[in-house]
């Protein structure tokens, strides 16, 4: 017991001292290099659709894999913490209850990472507080609720980040309130019916209508795709990758009306939903496969080949992005 004090106590003064000097150190793993917290999830009851837990299982190892990447935690939620924020409100309860993050970064169960290797510029949200995809214009001008998109976003753990979310949620009570609140937004909002409120047209109806308050700390991000949809990338992933000079990879592949857990709500055809997904999750991970020397036959099977021949030293792959892959903790900020 004495050797231990002995031994621990200057570590845990010179910890305290960093701590007092600088509240924070514990949000950033390094200068400029914030430690991220990814929240995702599900409902709590098993999908109708008959393959739609192995793909939300699929869909959460392609986040891990990122996370695993990147060097982030992540928080895989099945409850409802509020029993008035169900469906796409039970997100908000979530975002709070990690004093030592610095970001916590909201995914949808339906999307995917499809471009491994990037990371969300940090540097560029110093003065930020939300991050989420959109367009100024189709948000300010022409108040549209596509203008953003609410499945992936980022959120900074501070006092701002909760009073948002604080007004935010007060508008997803279900019932009375959620309909009074969808008939406000079609007033105001331009492309939206009198339905119930959601929490995409609630995050508009915020920034439109309290811009002051909430637009100023909010960057809406469209020069790579926190938020990418499905519909235009899937059939495209072959050549994307044929060409590495060429367009950016979709960092996200959002299944935006797709229900891999099951649903009514089928605003696209299933199949080409399904192969969307399967196309996506493959694309994602040869990424990660192609550091153990395989990939898939074709994006369309879950079979895999053999593309290196390297049993004899797996340590020796001189690849850069292989060895970005390999050691998250020493890649620059
Ligand atoms: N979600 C959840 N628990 C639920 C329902 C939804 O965690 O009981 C999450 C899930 O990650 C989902 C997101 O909330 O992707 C948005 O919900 P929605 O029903 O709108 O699905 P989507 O818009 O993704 O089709
Ligand atoms: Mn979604």
């Amino acid at each position: 017991f004495f050797m231990w004090t002995g031994l621990a106590l200057p570590r845990i003064r010179i910890e305290a001292k960093r701590l007092r000097d600088n509240p924070r150190f514990l949000a950033f793993v390094a200068p400029g290099r914030p430690r991220v917290l990814v929240v995702t999830g599900s409902s709590p009851r098993r999908c109708s659709a008959p393959d739609g837990d192995h793909l939300l299982l699929r869909a959460f190892k392609n986040k891990v894999d990122y996370c695993r990447v990147h060097d982030f935690d992540i928080y895989y939620s099945t409850a409802v913490l509020d029993a008035e924020l169900t469906g796409f409100w039970t997100k908000l309860p979530l975002l709070r209850a990690h004093p030592e993050t610095e970001f916590l970064w909201w995914m949808d169960s339906d999307l995917m990472l499809t471009d491994m290797l990037f990371e969300p510029p940090w540097d560029r949200y110093a003065d930020n507080n939300l991050v989420v995809p959109g367009w100024d214009d189709k948000v300010y001008a022409a108040r549209s609720w596509f203008g953003i998109n609410a499945g992936s976003f980022i959120i900074r753990n501070c006092r701002w980040s909760l009073d948002l979310l604080d007004a935010w949620a007060r508008m997803g009570p279900r019932g009375p309130v959620r309909e009074m609140y969808g008939k406000l937004f079609a007033e105001t909002i331009s492309d939206r019916g009198p339905y119930e409120a959601c929490d995409q047209s609630a995050l508009v109806y915020l920034l439109v209508t309290e811009r002051g308050r909430w637009g100023d700390k909010t960057f809406l991000e469209n020069s790579y795709s926190l938020h990418g949809n499905w519909a235009g990338i899937v059939d495209r992933y072959e050549e994307m990758r044929r060409d590495p000079g060429g367009e950016r990879w979709p960092l996200v592949t959002h299944f935006v009306g797709c229900k891999p857990c099951g649903g009514d709500d089928s605003s696209y055809d299933a199949a080409r939903c399904r192969r969307g997904m399967e196309r996506a999750l493959n694309f994602a991970d040869d990424q990660i496969l192609n550091l153990y020397g395989f990939e898939h036959d074709s994006l369309n099977t879950t079979a895999v080949r053999r593309v290196r021949n390297d049993t004899g030293g797996p340590l020796d792959a001189d690849d850069v992005e292989l060895g970005r892959l390999l050691h998250p903790m020493f890649r620059a900020a």
